[in-house]
C-alpha cells in the first residue's frame, strides 16, 4: 500500500506555477502561484499564498545584497527556492519549494491536511 499512498500524496500536492510581473505584487496574490517581481532582468522578490492554506501572503527577498535572501531557480516553468521558507510567526509553516512543489519539512504536522487546504484556499 505504501507506493499507492505515495502516488496519491504526490497527486494531491499543489503545483505552483510561476508568474513574472512588474515591480508590484498583484493583490490578492493568485492561488498556487509563485509571483516574481522584476525590474528589467533583475528578480526582486517572490510572493506566494502560504501553502498551508492559512490565507497569509509569504513575501521573500531575492536580492542578494539584502538579508534574508532566497535563491530562485526556474526550470521548465517550475520554481525552486533555497533555503527553505520558515514562517516563525503565525502559522509556523516550514517548507521547501522544489520543482514547483511544496515539500514540508519533517517537523511539520498534518502535511496532508495542509496540502488539501492549499487546494481549496481562495
Ligand atoms: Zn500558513
Amino acid at each position: 500500500m505504501r507506493p499507492l499512498f505515495q502516488l496519491l500524496r504526490r497527486a494531491v500536492k499543489p503545483r505552483f506555477q510561476v508568474a513574472f510581473v512588474g515591480e508590484d505584487f498583484p493583490s490578492p496574490l493568485p492561488n498556487r502561484t509563485l509571483v516574481i517581481t522584476v525590474d528589467g532582468s533583475l528578480a526582486l522578490a517572490a510572493g506566494m499564498r502560504c501553502p498551508c492554506g492559512c490565507g497569509d501572503d509569504v513575501l521573500l527577498n531575492l536580492l542578494a545584497d539584502q538579508r534574508p535572501t532566497w535563491h530562485l531557480t526556474v526550470r521548465n516553468g517550475r520554481a525552486s527556492l533555497s533555503p527553505s521558507v520558515w514562517r516563525t510567526s503565525r502559522c509556523g509553516a516550514h517548507f521547501w519549494l522544489r520543482d514547483g512543489r511544496v515539500e514540508w519539512t519533517a517537523d511539520q504536522r498534518n502535511q496532508l491536511v495542509k496540502d488539501v487546504r492549499a487546494w481549496f484556499a481562495r
